[in-house]
């Protein structure tokens, strides 16, 4: 699939976590807010003295990662599925920008729920631009996509303009980039069609604090198994590749580019082009924890299942994203890394003594 990308608008200004820019408040609708990644978009707009609506089914975020916005006159909280939220109509006429981050995420609940992550990721969208049409007002769309619609594309950094391409070879384990890849033709679709103002942002993978290893992400994983000295799972050789980057980075940087690119509409890669394999993080996360823990080695099928296909490597180029915002992050992965060993040591100070009990096997946790 060809993907053809608006104009863009390169811009100079150097923008950071520490410099943020300041415009008019804004109404600000998040769907998914509870989830790690909306709970730190809420954060940005909130000490921004931006209002700030969150709808979230709570299915993988948790109301926890919203606690100390609760008090805020600024803040308002919607416990709603997004394919049936009766206040959406208002709520979108409402909202100046829209972070529409509701979806089915982790690996193992995408293994799990192969019909819902089309219904959710792809209606949910759907419904939402609907709803930005009828409403007549044209709010801007933060998209949130994912890496994941570069398939098992091994290239060695991925552009924005790269072909997609998704298989069927393993059954439904490409389900969630197809979803990923129908969101961004819809906001395309929309932008092109109705004028509706699309930021469509490729996630790599994001960390940080709030996020929980039990979907299956790899880093909060790996740090609770250091911290509890416990074997760290690396399934197979550990020579595939992510790039990590830090949520706080990840919200400065969407804010960016939807501030710049106002009424146009761009698909951009956000993420941190550091490249790490797999192997190396375990490493890193036993030196930086002081662990004991030993590598163990997991094949992929009993980690995931028959005819899993893992990839190879994930690079994202970032030269979109720094010419359209002259972006910088302000977080290594060793700081990150080492944030989350202090906030696991605190949740658990007496883990070893009292007999943590390991991560379990994905399908008991996905049942739900
Ligand atoms: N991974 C691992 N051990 C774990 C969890 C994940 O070795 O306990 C690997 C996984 O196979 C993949 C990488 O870490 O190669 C990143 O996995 P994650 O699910 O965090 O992200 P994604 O695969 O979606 O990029």
């Amino acid at each position: 699939m060809n993907i053809t990308l608006y104009g863009s608008t390169p811009a100079t200004t150097l923008v950071t976590a520490d410099s943020v820019l300041q415009g008019d408040k804004m109404h600000v609708l998040v769907t998914g807010g509870a989830g790690f990644i909306g709970s730190h978009v809420v954060a940005l707009h909130l000490a921004r003295g931006d209002q700030v609506h969150v709808v979230d089914d709570l299915s993988t975020g948790v109301r926890a990662n919203l606690l100390e916005y609760e008090g805020s006159p600024n803040f308002r909280f919607d416990e709603a599925d997004i394919l049936t939220w009766g206040r959406l109509d208002r709520a979108v006429a409402w909202a100046d920008r829209i972070y529409h981050l509701a979806a089915v995420v982790g690996v193992y609940r995408v293994l799990a729920e192969p019909t819902k992550v089309l219904a959710t990721n792809i209606a949910g969208c759907e419904r939402l631009l609907r709803a930005a049409h009828d409403g007549g007002w044209k709010p801007q769309i933060v998209i949130a996509s994912s890496s994941e619609v570069y398939g098992h594309n091994n290239e060695e950094v991925l552009h924005e303009d790269q072909d997609l391409s998704v298989s069927t070879r393993a059954g439904t384990r490409w389900g969630y980039s197809v979803s990923k890849i129908a969101d961004e033709a819809l906001g395309l679709s929309y932008a092109q069609r109705f004028g509706i103002p699309a930021v469509i942002a490729r996630f790599f993978n994001t960390i940080g604090p709030r996020q929980v290893g039990r979907y299956g992400m790899v880093v909060p994983r790996f740090v609770a198994q250091a911290v509890a000295d416990e074997p760290i799972t690396v399934f197979g050789g550990g020579q595939q590749t992510r790039s990590f980057c830090d949520a706080r980075d990840t919200v400065v940087a969407l804010d960016a580019l939807a501030s710049r690119i106002g009424a146009d509409t761009q698909v951009v890669n956000v993420g941190n082009d550091r490249e790490i394999s797999i192997l190396e993080l375990a490493e890193l996360v036993i030196a930086r924890a002081g662990s004991h823990s030993e590598i163990k080695h997991v094949a992929l099928q009993e980690a995931y299942g028959e005819n899993f296909e893992d990839i190879r490597r994930r690079r994202p180029a970032l030269d979109k994203l720094r010419a359209l915002t002259g972006f910088k992050h302000q977080y290594t992965l060793e700081r990150t890394i080492d944030e989350l060993i202090a906030i696991e040591r605190q949740r658990h100070p007496k883990k070893e003594r009292d007999g943590y009990r390991p991560l379990v096997r994905p399908e008991s946790q996905c049942a739900a």
